[in-house]
């Protein structure tokens, strides 16, 4: 014992010996705080490893600082400053956190950014019993000190240890990155969710990456001026086309669901495995009367792939060209976006579904941002039950039989998005819940279980389809699917190829192209559907809806257009400049475009083709202005200085959008309207239409928890 103590004395005594203790201390301390405070999503051992030591490094690097101060005084009272100044932050990212669900970004800390609620006189509230264990180390040094078993080090430190000290850290920090990086990869250049961040690289990390973010947001905001406007309106007018009055207002102030088909591609469509359809409802689906279906329809997204598809969606703007819209822009832009305008034109209620935390992509800011009135996340559903969630959320089948429970309160016309989740990237499911599909023969797993996941999302479809059916709901919407981007990527294509016959010998980029092909349907009782060959992508969606709503986009900056009127160009543009047309997919390389005929697959020489290499010239051209349009309004948030007639911009703070307490505002509405009240419920006598929904969600046990059992909803309401 005595041995031990001796030991940390002359280990404390020396100057390097205490910057350790003191990482020592601070670094047990964030420890159990990410244990016992924070909820991070740990999915695997190493990310718990990772977690684990991500303190240490910054820690190290930070009270190094101070050993390059000679004055022996001097250098002690900064190292104490700098332990005091994490400690308190490490408390305050605890008490914000029990607060908001995030960590303290470097706006919230001047006290400049929208979140500038801070915590005020509701601190004392958010404290809890045990956290005194984030102070017992203070009165531990004190007395430590004053019983003299801490002594200051008065011997001079060479430069080389203090550079030495530091360049630990700094050894420790790459280590922690490179390992963070390979088991999530990109996760700085796509900034999914803060919590990633932290979970990752720790709450030092966080604050300076957020700091440098949004210093480069703030700086491309600063410079802009309402005259960079000009060139914006004048490429949206030129790129506008008229509606086709064959569909204009079609869908005039019928219910629209959208949904989205999580990593859906296209040749799942009518494919067989082992003699089984992989997606029998949607091929019925796309073969029906009231379908409009296209097949020559592609993704647009680059980084934010969910998220970028979102953002075509509701804004007609494309992601962007570097980095990640929705985290980096979306919180602070003004939009002119489909639930705003579908508000304001047609007196829409607009809500999200989805089984994720409502934080991912900083989609609770982004959809505020956007006119989104609700927003049911992943609190919103019953995580008590086992197996429900999945590494994205909530499963699925699910998801969609406990939504309607809310559904059914909106009022009609309303504009829905469910977002899915199960045919996610590592497409897992269990044995139960296949229904007895089989995957196809590969080596490659999760080549093979895409498509067992694209099944059982087929499934769940079928049932939601149902439902709205046998609840009515479905003879008075326009149900809008589509893929949002593909599910295998490029390094893995080799063991998919032969499964959708190609030759993975000989697949190029012709075919890659191709199978950035998603589905895109329309379906709605009495619209003449078919099979349409128009091409286009997810930038074209929102014109089309709004035109189909009877909702003229002239005015809206957007820059696709609508895939129904006569004046759409088949141009599409992907966001890493290559391009497709009616005739050519185009692929730059380093050899300059390689152009490909879509009719045969096969490479053109442009040598041969000097009319073709200038077609291709020109349209390379279009394709990069359209870009670059999109990419001027959302770097330089360029929304906030044109607004058209007619159109309000969004006031994210209002109570309109208040995503707590939703449960109280869909009765509070209800009961305002009283008679008035379109909602579904209210048009069923004031009775619940849940009892309609039949899932065989294997959680569920056939003794399923009621699906309109409020009960825990109320209890996450008041908690939030
Ligand atoms: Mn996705």
């Amino acid at each position: 014992m005595n041995n031990i103590k001796l030991k940390f004395k002359s280990l404390v005594n020396q100057r390097v010996g205490f910057i350790c203790f003191l990482v020592f201390l601070l670094w047990i301390k964030t420890v159990i705080a990410y244990y016992v405070d924070f909820s991070l999503g740990l999915n695997d051992p190493l990310q718990h490893l990772i977690m684990i030591i991500n303190p240490i490094a910054t820690s190290l690097i930070l009270l190094s600082i101070p050993l390059y101060i000679k004055r022996t005084k001097i250098s002690y009272i900064i190292m104490g400053l700098i332990y005091l100044i994490e400690s308190i932050f490490l408390y305050a990212n605890i008490l914000y956190y029990r607060e908001f669900s995030d960590f303290l970004t470097s706006s919230v800390i001047l006290g400049v950014g929208k979140v500038s609620k801070g915590l005020g006189s509701s601190t004392f509230s958010l404290m809890q019993i045990h956290d005194f264990i984030y102070f017992v180390d203070l009165v531990i040094l004190i007395l430590l000190f004053s019983f003299k078993l801490i002594k200051l080090d008065t011997k001079p430190i060479r430069k080389l240890t203090a550079i030495a000290t530091t360049s630990v850290g700094v050894l420790i920090f790459s280590v922690n990155l490179m390992i963070a990086e390979g088991n999530r990869p990109q996760l700085l250049s796509r900034t999914f969710d803060h919590a990633y961040v932290v979970k990752y690289l720790g709450f030092n990390s966080f604050l300076g990456y957020d700091a440098i973010k949004s210093t480069m947001t703030d700086q491309a905001r600063s410079t802009a001026v309402g005259t960079d406007m000009d060139d914006v309106l004048n490429y949206v007018d030129t790129n506008y086309a008229a509606p086709n009055p064959k569909y204009f207002g079609k869908a005039n102030r019928k219910n629209i669901i959208i949904i989205h088909l999580e990593s859906f591609q296209q040749f799942l469509l009518g494919m067989k495995i082992n003699d089984q359809e992989v997606t029998p409802f949607l091929n019925s689906l796309y073969s029906d009367n009231n379908t409009i279906s296209f097949d020559n329809f592609y993704h647009e997204v680059g980084l934010g792939r969910t998220s970028d598809a979102e953002t075509m969606l509701e804004s007609g703007l494309f992601g962007l060209g570097s980095g990640t819209f929705f985290p980096t822009n979306g919180p602070s832009n003004t939009f002119q976006s489909a639930p705003a305008i579908l508000a304001q034109k047609k007196g829409y209620t607009s809500a999200v579904f989805h089984g994720n935390v409502g934080s991912f992509w900083s989609r609770n800011e982004v959809y505020k941002n956007m006119g989104y009135n609700y927003f049911f996340d992943q609190s919103y559903y019953d995580n008590s039950i086992e197996n429900a969630n999945m590494r994205y959320g909530m499963k699925d089948k699910l998801m969609l039989s406990e939504s309607v429970k809310y559904l059914e309160q909106l009022q009609q016309p309303f504009y829905t998005k469910f977002i899915t989740v199960t045919n996610h990237y590592p497409y897992s499911l269990s044995e139960d819940d296949n229904d007895g599909f089989t995957a196809p023969d590969t080596t490659d797993h999760s080549v093979g279980s895409y498509f067992v996941t694209a099944h059982y999302l087929d499934n769940s479809l079928k049932e939601f389809f149902d439902y709205l059916k046998d609840s009515g709901l479905y003879d008075n919407s326009m149900i809008v699917l589509y893929g949002d981007h593909y599910g295998i990527s490029e390094d893995r294509v080799k063991a998919l190829a032969p499964i959708i016959g190609l030759d993975p010998n000989t697949f190029n980029s012709y075919n890659n192209s191709q199978l950035q092909k998603v589905p895109f349907m329309i379906h709605m009782n009495g619209l003449k559907g078919g099979i349409n060959h128009t091409y286009g992508g997810e930038i074209d969606v929102l014109p089309t809806i709004l035109h189909l709503a009877g909702v003229n986009t002239k005015n809206y900056v957007q820059v696709g257009s609508d895939l129904l009127s006569q004046q759409h160009k088949g141009l599409v543009a992907f966001r890493d400049k290559n391009f497709v047309t009616t005739k050519y997919t185009v692929v730059n390389n380093s050899k300059g475009p390689q152009v490909y005929s879509n009719e045969t697959g096969e490479l053109i020489d442009l040598q041969d083709n000097p009319d073709l290499e200038d077609k291709v010239t020109n349209w390379q051209q279009e394709v990069n202005t359209k870009l670059k349009i999109s990419d001027a309004v959302n770097n330089k948030d360029l929304l906030r200085f044109y607004t058209p007639n007619g159109f309000t911009p969004v006031n994210p703070t209002d109570e309109s959008y208040n995503y707590l307490n939703q449960i109280q505002r869909l009765i509070k509405t209800r009961n305002s309207l009283g008679a008035g009240s379109t909602s579904l419920y209210s048009k069923n006598d004031n009775k619940s239409t849940t009892h309609l929904y039949n899932t065989d969600a294997p959680e569920l046990n056939g003794d399923r928890t009621p699906i309109d059992d409020w009960s825990y909803v109320l209890k996450n309401d008041a908690n939030n």
